[in-house]
């Protein structure tokens, strides 16, 4: 029975989905710039509640959404819209931009093999869904009208401060002088912004007569009425999403169609680096293609991240980063080992596997479990399925080359010309090979 945290309870709960198909979203990128290391985290971690869900037997319906449009600077309702910023930073447009690191993304994302979802959500294909549900908050009663566009009265909903526990009266007092003056409560936010005369903004639709766009939290929001229905089962985001973005979206979603958006709530932790903050000044933001240019695979990258837990603050290393990269050869080469020679294993491993990857997605503890078993081969590929690392296929993958020449050297050996079988060994040893001889014969391994 798999048992996950729930933000909206703040308990973890035992997991009972609405139906055999779990119905997942999963909060996307902001594709006006690469997406860094600490940015590809979640989505390694979602990668493995559905894997889970998979090897528990259920079938999964999930969304990714990409977002193109109305994410600005703060989160909130100030700044640039991030797409627009994009835009000047490249001389490009935003269409160009968005397309740009929509593709760097999905890259990144096929590097990792990570699941696919079953619908990639591009905010700016929902505006026709953002409007009526702009119109359905108004008709309930939900919003006002200011200069600067349509707002949310957070007053109207009750509910509103309970998911991230926001204490709205502290808020108040502390919100700053003239603080956005047409706003009714600290806590309101924009549905849809409107473009004033003179403000730069490409990405524009007509509404309520005048040219607009949507606020960002409203895209969760209708493409989960949309493509799943809600109540969804699982929501997942990033622990920044809590206090705006994922409160806000309950918002709408209530105002809009009237129901809970959805039953459980994962968010996952930031991680730092070298004990720092992810920053431009600090030059540590690092793209998973620094990585690969350092000598490490995708897959190092995801062993790391799965060695840790999601709701944990991590601190990445390079030290750390080839510790996870060494654990995943010591692996391969446990796999290589069984390719070549019948061994004793351990019965039920994978059971034991799963059974803690079901407490609360841990697999820090189940890659324990793993380094102290014996696991059969069988038990490996399920291994491999529900944690994606591409152990089988790189476990078995010795190429003719290497294959030719370990034969090689078993026939100088044989001819008891050991100078010709040194020379082959280094020869291995360029192609990543080491060989050991035994009484049964050579066994190769991985280095
Ligand atoms: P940003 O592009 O910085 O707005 O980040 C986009 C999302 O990535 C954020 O909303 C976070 O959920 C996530 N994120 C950003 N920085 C980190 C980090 N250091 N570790 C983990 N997740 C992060
Ligand atoms: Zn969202």
């Amino acid at each position: 029975m798999l048992k996950i945290y729930n933000t909206a309870s703040r308990k973890l709960e035992s997991f009972k989905p609405l139906s055999d198909v779990v119905k997942i979203y999963t909060c996307g990128p902001t594709v006006y710039n690469d997406a860094h290391i600490g940015n590809l985290t979640a989505y390694i971690y979602w990668d493995l509640l559905i894997r889970c869900l998979h090897a528990n037997g259920y079938g999964v319906k999930r969304i990714l959404n990409l977002t193109d449009v109305g994410h600005l600077v703060s989160d909130a309702d100030e700044g640039e819209d991030k797409l627009e910023k994009g835009a000047e930073r490249e001389g490009k447009t935003v269409w160009e931009v968005a397309e740009t690191y929509i593709e760097k993304f999905k890259k990144d994302y096929k590097a990792l093999e990570l699941v696919e979802p079953d619908v990639w959500a591009r905010a700016t294909n929902y505006i026709e869904e953002d409007i009526s549900a702009v119109d359905a908050m108004t008709k309930r009663g939900f919003t006002y009208e200011t200069a600067d566009g349509v707002y949310y009265d957070t007053s109207k909903f009750e509910h509103y401060a309970n998911f991230a526990k926001l204490d709205l009266s502290g808020l108040q007092a502390g919100a700053r002088v003239g603080f956005s003056d047409e706003k009714k409560n600290v806590s309101d936010f924009a549905v849809w912004k409107f473009i004033k005369p003179g403000e730069k903004h490409a990405m524009r639709w007509d509404y309520l007569g005048q040219p607009g766009y949507p606020g960002w939290h409203l895209e969760c929001a209708t493409i989960i009425h949309k493509e799943l229905g809600e109540p969804i089962d699982i929501h997942t985001g990033g622990i920044d999403h809590i206090p705006i973005h994922h409160t806000n979206e309950i918002a709408e979603s209530f105002a809009a169609y009237g129901t809970e958006l959805s039953r459980y709530w994962l968010h996952c932790n930031f991680i730092t680096i070298d004990g720092e903050k992810i920053s431009k000044s600090l030059g540590n933001v690092y793209l998973l293609s620094d990585l690969v240019e350092r000598g490490f695979s995708p897959m190092d990258y995801k062993m790391w991240v799965l060695s840790g837990h999601y709701q944990g603050t991590r601190n990445f290393t390079f030290e750390s980063l080839l510790a996870a990269k060494n654990r995943r050869l010591n692996w391969r080469n446990k796999i290589a080992l069984l390719y070549q020679r019948d061994l004793e294993f351990d019965h039920s491993v994978f059971d034991k596997i799963l059974e803690t990857v079901n407490n609360n997605l841990n697999s820090a503890e189940a890659f324990s479990l793993i380094d102290t078993s014996n696991l059969s081969l069988d038990d490996w590929k399920k291994v491999d399925e529900l944690f994606g690392l591409r152990l089988m296929a790189d476990s078995n993958n010795i190429d003719s080359e290497a294959d030719a020449l370990i034969h090689e050297r078993e026939i100088a050996r044989e001819k008891k010309d050991y100078h010709r079988a040194d020379e082959i060994r280094d020869k291995l040893k360029m192609l990543g090979i080491t060989v050991e001889d035994t009484p049964d014969g050579p066994i190769w391994q991985y280095i």
